[in-house]
């Protein structure tokens, strides 16, 4: 420390004022605006006569004091939701924003979005009309149920069902399906929400069609629900009955059966080369009075809860006030029905990037990443393994083609591929930095290279 007293040293130190003057004060004004800029100033201020004051430093020279403001401007402007590239091979990845949505569906959220639409609005009558219809029309169409509803997501799906169908009354479920999903969401938890008073039937591995009956004859019941188990599969000792059998002796009561399908395909699992997952079109074929499904897993389309059955019944959800409180948006609306028209078409396979992923040639595949290894230094290609993921086809793996870039403290160079921008997010498999081709967009090809060369000459094993 100098000779100087600390408190002459602060009155060096310069006026807010002062400082917004600079060239540098004009020009982070003339970005981040007045008032933000003043706030980062008065926080550098204040950090350098807390060193000043406590003998820890001296007064820093105007432009080092503006370096540290922009560096405060930054850090809160910073978008933290910001794109990524998914190399992990998961393709429905829930915390990256599971499904990447395709060009006809971005470009129509993005005409409606930028403008007024008839969201609400009847063009031949010139009055109000309803948002419910836009997504309604091609549900029914592709699935021939009599009524179709869209809501903000799944989870919103269930919590209108049950709060317009069954609130007080009794629901039977299997203890078989009492699943959690993910990130602490457990059916049974927004099944009470809903004011539904859950009967649980069975055991956890095996539930007959006898609970059923036995329910239903003990005690008044309102709804049969069945849910998707979606993470996880009911494997040696277990018995479950088929939806058909539910079904009928639910009908034979007068009560109507719900199927949570949690991830909603249209398509045949099957076809390629994975277990074959119950499609809304099966559900509703075995007698379900409701299905509901999400938007943004297999379908391939944005966030939203889809809703297709009964009319009698879909007509009473629409009205109940839950469903104004989880209505979907425009973007939403817009967005699945550019989806929608998709399968409509024929075309889903083609143009939805998760059907692309899922039925994405190996050999296609390999050659994308022969290529790439071509171009990373000390990579080699393997076998391995693709997931399809976000809550969907558990345990079913798809044949892939992976890059292993061998690095010393692989866990140390997946964070410095995440410093990267746009993050790369790829993952570690017998020591080794594994990045999958198959999720990875063709437009973020580039910028993945370019990524992972950057990081392995610094890495300098
Ligand atoms: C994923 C899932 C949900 C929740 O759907 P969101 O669209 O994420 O709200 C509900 N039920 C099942 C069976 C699911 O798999």
């Amino acid at each position: 420390m100098s000779e100087t007293n600390q408190r002459s040293d602060l009155r060096k130190l310069p006026s807010v004022n002062a400082l917004l003057q600079t060239p540098d004060g004009i020009d982070y004004v003339e970005d981040y605006g007045h008032d933000l800029t003043v706030a980062a100033i008065r926080q550098v201020l204040g950090n350098i006569r807390k060193k000043v004051g406590a003998e820890q430093g001296t007064i820093p020279l105007p432009e080092l004091i503006m370096q540290d403001v922009l560096a405060y401007l930054q850090l809160w402007t910073n978008p933290t939701l910001e794109p990524v590239i998914n190399a992990t091979g998961v393709i429905l990845h829930t915390n990256l924003g599971r499904a990447p949505l395709s060009t006809d569906t971005i470009n129509a959220v993005q005409k409606i979005v930028q403008g007024y639409s008839t969201l609400e609005y009847d063009l031949e009558e010139g009055e109000r009309g309803s948002r419910y219809l836009h997504a309604e029309n091609l549900l029914t169409r592709i699935t021939g149920a009599e009524a179709g509803l869209v809501v903000n997501n799944n989870a919103s799906a269930l919590l209108l069902i049950l709060s317009a169908l069954s609130y007080r009354r009794r629901t039977l479920i299997s203890r078989t399906q009492l699943i959690e999903i993910g990130g602490g969401f457990r059916i049974p938890d927004v099944m009470t929400q809903s004011g539904a008073v859950l009967e649980e039937i069975g055991t956890t591995n095996r539930v007959h069609i006898e609970d059923y009956q036995r329910a239903i004859e003990e005690e008044p019941v309102k709804l049969v629900m069945r849910v998707h188990r979606s993470n996880f599969k009911l494997m040696g000792f277990t018995a479950e009955p088929a939806l058909e059998e539910i079904t009928a002796v639910a009908h034979a009561a007068g009560l109507p059966v719900v199927d949570d399908l949690g991830s909603g395909c249209f398509l045949d699992t099957a076809d390629y080369g994975l277990a074959h997952e119950m499609t809304v079109m099966e559900s509703l074929a075995a007698g379900s009075d409701l299905v509901c499904f999400s938007g943004d897993k297999l379908l391939g389309g944005p966030q939203a809860g889809i809703i297709v059955g009964r009319k009698v019944l879909v007509d009473r959800l629409r009205k109940h006030p839950v469903a104004r409180a989880v209505r979907a948006d425009k973007m939403a609306l817009s967005g699945l029905a550019a989806t929608l028209m998709h399968y409509l078409k024929g075309e889903a396979e083609r143009k939805i990037p998760i059907w692309q992923m899922i039925s994405m040639n190996p050999d296609i595949i390999r050659s994308r990443a022969e290529q790439w290894a071509r171009m990373l230094r000390g990579s080699r290609v393997v076998e391995g393994e693709s997931a399809v993921g976000g809550g969907s086809l558990p345990g079913e793996m798809l044949p892939t083609y992976l890059v292993s870039i061998p690095v010393s403290q692989p866990d140390q160079f997946l964070k410095r591929l995440r410093q990267s921008r746009p993050p790369i997010i790829a993952r570690v498999e017998n020591d080794n930095v594994m990045v999958d081709p198959r999720s990875v967009l063709p437009q973020q090809e580039g910028a993945l290279l370019v990524g992972l060369q950057n990081a392995i000459s610094r890495w300098g094993n």
